[in-house]
Order: structure tokens, then sequence, then C-alpha cells
């Protein structure tokens, strides 16, 4: 399975190589105490030991806000001058596999309709670098949705710890093949460094059924269920289990500047703001905290399934580890698994 080595070494010459060619090189580094994905310049910078970093690193594919036009406004209309979306070489090194597996279904939702060059070009110019999971909390349940410490989707490259602190390299994709062959001199062949260390694997949580929950979802019967406001009571609100989500990808597009010019932006949203869907005209079709959260599960468990396809949720708990009151996804997933 593994084809190649590296070591640490290794990544010092990658990460130079990389930024060397004019590309940026992301992974996990510390940061005020905490894990989080940023571009980083040296092999120092990044951490070891981690779980998983607390942001994801979707916002490297989708930023946080970008400008996609200019706009003019003369008395004989207005003028608006698209943006090309400047995407640059990018490694993105350390992720976990089940954040990795997010990556499809972040694609699945900007080709749907209408091809988002601003994520596709970005993640056209990406290789994904993962390390499988040796290491794991309460709130990690990838094995319950389906993924594992080392499912391979979304990664081009999966890295296997071993005992001496070097990686077992596993090409896994064409674009990783090609990246592999590309710094050849730092991936080496085999070593003597072979012993992986062993991986963590939680145990799926017992009485949680994706089947029945989907079959659930579908019957939109389910609207009004008191159940909702339960789950939800302590929900307050704040939206940050929106902003650290791999697969959450809402945006708005605000223009702002001047009455005679200024630039359209696409900003990150979140369903779990009270203004996500306030329509002008004052009418919330989401009024109330627990519409707002019966939205976010449904997009996870019916719509991208449904509609894309694909993984809502891939467990990576992060939506737990950040909530300030503690609301667990995985209550709700198994209240509405009976
Ligand atoms: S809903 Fe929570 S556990 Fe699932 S992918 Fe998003 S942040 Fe991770
Ligand atoms: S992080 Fe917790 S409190 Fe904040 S919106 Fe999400 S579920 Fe609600």
């Amino acid at each position: 399975m593994a084809d190649r080595y590296l070591d640490k070494d290794g990544l010092a010459k990658l990460i130079s190589s990389v930024i060397g060619k004019g590309g940026r090189f992301i992974a996990p580094a510390t940061v005020a105490r905490q894990t989080v994905f940023k571009e980083v310049i040296t092999a120092d910078e990044v951490a070891t030991g981690y779980i998983l970093a607390r942001n994801s690193f979707k916002e490297f594919l989708f930023p946080q806000t970008e400008v996609v036009a200019d706009f003019s406004i003369r008395k004989d209309g207005v003028e608006l001058r698209a943006r090309d979306v400047k995407a640059v070489d990018t490694v993105v090194f350390g992720g976990r596999p089940c954040e990795a597996a997010s990556v499809a279904s972040l694609r699945s939702v900007f080709t749907w309709d209408f091809v988002d060059e601003f994520y596709t070009k970005r993640e056209d110019k990406t290789v994904v670098i993962s390390v499988a999971c040796t290491n794991g909390d309460d709130a990690c349940f990838c094995t319950t949705v389906g993924l594992s410490p080392e499912s391979v989707a979304g990664s081009d490259i999966m890295l296997y710890e071993t005992t001496k602190g070097g990686w077992l390299v596993h090409s896994v994709t064409d674009k990783g093949k090609a990246f592999v062959a590309a710094h050849e001199v730092v991936f080496g062949a085999q070593s003597a460094d072979t012993d992986a260390v062993t991986l963590y694997n939680p145990a799926p949580i017992e009485g949680i059924d994706l089947a029945r929950i989907g079959g659930r979802l579908k019957d939109r019967g389910h609207y009004e269920d008191p159940i909702w406001a339960e789950l939800t009571r302590k929900c307050i609100g704040c939206g940050a289990c929106t902003y650290v989500c791999p697969t959450c990808h809402c945006f708005d597009i605000i223009d702002e500047g001047t009455a005679f010019e200024g630039e359209r932006r696409k900003n990150w949203d979140a369903c779990q703001i009270d203004m996500f869907t306030l329509h002008a005209s004052g009418h919330n079709p989401r009024d109330v905290q627990w519409k707002r959260w019966r939205n976010r599960f449904m997009c996870k468990f019916n719509f991208y399934p449904e509609k894309f396809k694909s993984t809502g949720c891939v467990g990576c708990g992060r939506c737990i580890r950040v909530c300030p009151v503690r609301l667990d996804i995985t209550e709700a997933m198994e209240a509405l698994s009976k």
C-alpha cells in the first residue's frame, strides 16, 4: 500500500520546494495554544500530536470572504466587471481523512447547478495530503458515518505515522502520484522505518442508523415535530458549528462601496444566524432557532445525500468541540434514529 517514505527533513524540503515555485503550504500549526490550519513556511511550524485542527481547511478552497466582481454606477447605467479567481498551487498537509472526505461534498455543491470557478479552480490546484488518525477524542465519530481513520476519499496522498517520527506514503490519486513523482528527492524510497503507529479506530455509535434518519427526514411530516425544539433548546445561534464544519458551504453576496463604485463580495454565511433567511419583507420562514437547527441537520442528512449524492457530515466532531453549550449532533442523530 505505502509506496514511499517521508521524514521531517523531507517535509522541510517539500515546504521549501512548494513555496519556491510560488505555491502555498497549508498545515496545522499552533496559534494561541490552539491547532489551526494556516499557511506555513517551515517544517518547525507544523504541529504534531494534534487530533484535528480547530478550523477546517475549507477556507483555503472557499475563503471566508473574497471579491468576485467590481461595479461602477454611472448616469447611463451600472457596469459590472467580473474578477478572475487567482488560484495558486496549494498543498494541504496534515488534514484528517474525515475532512478530506468533505472536499468531494463541497465540489458537488459548487458544481451542481452552476460551476463556481472560485471554488473549482482552487480545488483543482490543490493537493490534499492527509495523515491517518492515531489519536482521537469523544467527539470523533467518522466510523458512524461510514468513514474510517484511513479513508482515502478526498485525499490525493495518505500518510501513516511511523514509530520513529516519519510517515509511510500512499499515493491515492493520479494527482497525488504526479506530485510524488515531481518531488522524488523528497519522498524517499521505503526506509527501514516501516513500523506504523496503531490507528485510532472509534467504534460506531450504537443506536445511530443513517438510513432511518434519512427515511425520517424525507417525510416532511416531521417538520413541526416537537423533537426539534427539545433537541435544540440550548442552542444560542452563534453559528460556530457552521463556520468550523468542513461541509458547510453557505455564502452571501454583498455589495460594499460608495454610491458610485464598489466591490461585490462573496462572504461565508451560516444557517444558525437569525438573519439567514430573513426576507426583505421582514418575514423569516425560519423564525426560531430550532427551525434553523433543523435546517442544518436536514442539510447534512437529507439535502446532501438526496440532492448531491454525497456526504453531508463526515463525523469530524468539530461542531461538538466548538459549541459553547456543547450541543452534540450525535445525540440528535440517535434521537432521530428511533
Ligand atoms: S456536522 Fe459536525 S461532525 Fe459533521 S462534518 Fe460538520 S462539523 Fe463535522
Ligand atoms: S455552535 Fe452550538 S450554540 Fe452555536 S449555533 Fe451551533 S449548535 Fe447552536
